[in-house]
């Protein structure tokens, strides 16, 4: 499943090919992919707009489309678990999964391929209907460490499942959020407000290091079996049974929040703070 490393590569892969390019016709070869709003709508409104901006919020591809006396609009687009996009000279024949064809002026395409059906576009007039609730961006220098852990130790629940929670933090997924915890040493089943600030602080160094080597790397396919080279691989995620990179103890895996999670027993330990309270759920 693409997470921000992944996106950011899609969204710059996008910038590339289609910035300042004309959208003339478009094509839904699966209703729902088109989240809102009704299709007809959406192809109308598409169509004679011009992409004007490519970029990305947490998971979100955003391109901004400016339209000629009217106001700008914008077309999200979210990956979900198969989800891709690849601009392609419009000639080329139609692949089996392709759900939307946004046809160019320039004699391109831009065709979003999706096995699962689970991705989604949304176009909308504000771009806050779709990503207001989104939390910070884990690379955004307003994310200080002070900030972080602020934010942080004002949550309840388990630590892993809160760098999965996109209201908290915008982008991370089960592979990184994984990656980030084995780096810093930190348990995935701590309890949020257990993390102290010298821990939260080297938790976000390593989430960004993280994010920033596999953005470089264009991103990991680790969730589709063997990662192909130049891609990102893993040190933690889905190396369960495996010898750990940093003290050689077996890795393991364990089900948190119900996303497989992969960690040291020794490099991450679970410690309980002294200040732990039990809290009634
Ligand atoms: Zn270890």
């Amino acid at each position: 499943m693409p997470e921000l490393p992944e996106v950011e590569s899609t969204v710059r892969y996008l910038r590339d090919k289609i910035l300042d390019s004309r959208i003339v016709g478009a094509e839904v070869h699966w209703a729902r992919t088109i989240d809102r709003p009704a299709v007809r709508t959406f192809q109308r409104t598409l169509i004679g707009s011009r992409v004007s901006e490519v970029t990305r919020r947490g998971k979100f591809i955003v391109m901004k489309l400016t339209r000629t006396k009217k106001p700008d609009c914008f077309l999200l687009g979210h990956l979900r678990m198969s989800g891709s996009m690849d601009v392609i000279r419009s000639t080329s024949p139609l692949a089996k999964h392709d759900r939307v064809v946004l046809r160019l002026q320039n004699g391109k395409d831009l065709r979003f391929n999706d096995p699962r059906k689970f991705g989604r576009f949304y176009l909308v007039e504000e771009l806050t209907e779709i990503t207001g609730k989104l939390g910070y961006e884990p690379l955004d220098a307003a994310l200080t460490e002070t900030v972080f852990f602020q934010h942080m130790r004002s949550k309840r629940g388990i630590l892993k499942s809160l760098l999965l929670d996109q209201t908290f933090l915008a982008g991370v997924g089960n592979i990184y959020a994984d990656e980030c915890l084995w780096k810093a040493g930190l348990h995935p089943r701590r309890t949020a407000d257990s993390v102290t600030e010298e821990e939260a602080s080297l938790l976000l160094r390593e989430l960004r290091a993280t994010l920033l080597e596999a953005i470089d790397s264009k991103g990991t396919d680790a969730g589709d079996g063997v990662v192909e080279e130049g891609l990102y691989e893993p040190r933690a995620y889905a190396r369960d049974g495996e010898p750990c990179l940093k003290c050689s103890t077996v890795m393991q895996r364990m089900v948190v929040g119900q996303r497989g999670t992969h960690f040291c027993p020794r490099c991450q330990p679970l410690r309980r703070s002294r200040i732990q309270r039990k809290r009634p759920k």
